[in-house]
């Protein structure tokens, strides 16, 4: 079995991959379920390590700057339709 994410190299019993932490998703409802008991320590530090990593991929986690890349996201598209037509109907 390898990691679904990274392609490591795991051993059977690995419920998380030791190189990129991605879950193993036949484990993922146990490991919830430890999760929620709160009684594993090494779980829950994989479980921060998540979401860290969620952190990061969201650089901007206040609905003002969502707004904000929303918005630009829009005008871009705008734009966009603006050149083709201009393109189009030349
Ligand atoms: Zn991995």
């Amino acid at each position: 079995m390898v990691c679904k994410k990274c392609g490591h190299a795991l051993g059977s019993k690995d419920a998380i991959c030791p190189n990129c932490g991605a879950l193993m998703s036949r484990e993922q409802l146990d490991i919830r379920k430890e999760m929620n008991k709160g009684k594993n320590p090494y779980l829950e530090r994989i479980y921060n390590i998540k979401q860290k990593n969620k952190e990061y991929n969201n650089d901007d986690p206040t609905n003002t700057n969502n707004t904000a890349y929303a918005i630009f996201i829009v005008i871009c598209i705008l734009v966009l339709a603006i050149i083709i037509a201009a393109i189009l109907l030349r």
